[in-house]
């Protein structure tokens, strides 16, 4: 009898311990940074940023690539992982949406780890184009020609820079570095391969642009070829964040545990994304948020926070630059409630009296 009531109230002293206190969001095990705000607090704000954008309706879905017009703009998820694999989400996080543009960052990690960071640099650059991500005028204007790894033209560059046989073995590598990213394997969404294959006129035009300046590294066909496949790769919202959390955790896949990325690039890839990882629609970003991101034209957005976390958000509403409307809305009210700007010093706790 009083064994069985000491075991009740063991299971109890363990219940109230695991529903109550929490795990703060940064990871790193007992070294878990002391700043970081702990997951009651991250779950409640990201909750109250959920209901409040629910129903914002501003915005309208891409349509330069037919099948993205077509796609429910009312699905609305939002992810957070942090870098000890806590997960957090809400909303629509079984759809997979096409990642589009937010595969940029990850091939130009692949193409450093090849061929290594300052050739990647030489090759591509990292400058603000000030144009549409997939501009013409940037690619004839800017010394580079490439502008940077995250601009169509540059991309479509930086995937010229992957090795392989063949297209089919270049391609095959950048899917399976995809999922070592996310710690679980992904796919093509064949349907939206074929649909931006079918009218990417204007990214071969930027390619054979770049062939006639020398800044692209394989053939220019078969390059648009394979980016096009990588645009087309298919994430849920939780699996995108996730890949941000690689990024977040130096690298390193939160789940898995292993080292996808190289640490020591990490730092260019966050600082790319801060420069021009919203398009020309990155400085106000960076003045309202503070924080590296990519967007994709699928309706996608990954934001990092080094150290603590990445947060996803998919809505397939887009404003004129080409950024998720609801995306933008739910990363920076949560970013703000959670003191997360890296320009500002609150986010390494000093607040100020
Ligand atoms: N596949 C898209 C394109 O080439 C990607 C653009 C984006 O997401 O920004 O236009």
């Amino acid at each position: 009898m009083l064994r069985e009531k000491l075991r009740v109230r063991i299971v109890v002293a363990l219940f109230i311990v695991t529903t109550f206190v929490s795990a703060p969001l940064s990871a790193l095990g007992q070294k878990a940074s002391p700043v970081a705000p702990n997951r009651a607090q991250v779950e409640a704000v990201v909750r109250e940023a959920y209901d409040k954008f629910r129903s914002d309706t501003s915005g309208k879905n891409a349509d330069y690539i037919p099948y993205l017009a077509q796609v429910d703009s009312k699905l609305f998820g939002v992810a957070v992982v942090t870098t000890d694999n806590q997960v957090f989400t809400l909303g629509d996080i079984k759809y997979s949406f096409s990642i589009q543009s937010i595969s940029k960052v990850y091939t130009l990690a692949m193409a450093m780890e090849e061929i290594g960071a300052d050739k990647v640099f030489d090759r591509v650059g990292s400058e603000p184009t000030g144009r549409a991500f997939n501009s013409v005028f940037a690619v004839a204007d800017m010394p580079s020609h490439t502008g940077n790894p995250f601009v169509n033209a540059g991309a479509i560059a930086t995937t010229s820079l992957i090795s392989g046989k063949n297209a089919d073995e270049k391609w095959n590598k950048i899917l399976d570095f995809y999922g070592r990213v996310a710690g679980e394997k992904l796919t093509l969404i064949d349907e939206v391969y074929k649909s931006e294959a079918a009218t990417n006129t204007g990214n071969k035009a930027l390619s054979m642009l770049l062939a006639k300046y020398e800044r692209i590294y394989a053939d220019p066909f078969e390059s648009v070829d394979i980016y096009t496949k990588q645009c087309s790769v298919g994430v849920n919202v939780a699996q995108l964040a996730r890949m941000g959390a690689t990024l977040a955790n130096n690298g390193k896949n939160p789940a898995t545990g292993e080292q996808v990325i190289k640490a020591e690039d990490v730092p260019y890839i966050l600082s790319t994304m801060t420069m021009a990882g919203l398009y020309d629609g990155s400085g106000g970003w960076a003045w309202h948020v503070g924080l590296p991101a990519k967007s994709g034209v699928g309706g996608g957005i990954v934001a990092v926070v080094p150290g603590k976390g990445a947060i996803a958000v998919f809505s397939p509403r887009l404003d004129e630059a080409g950024n998720s409307v609801k995306a933008q809305k739910v990363i920076e009210y949560v970013a703000r409630k959670l003191d997360l700007n890296l320009f500002s010093p609150r986010s390494v706790g000093l607040k100020g009296e």
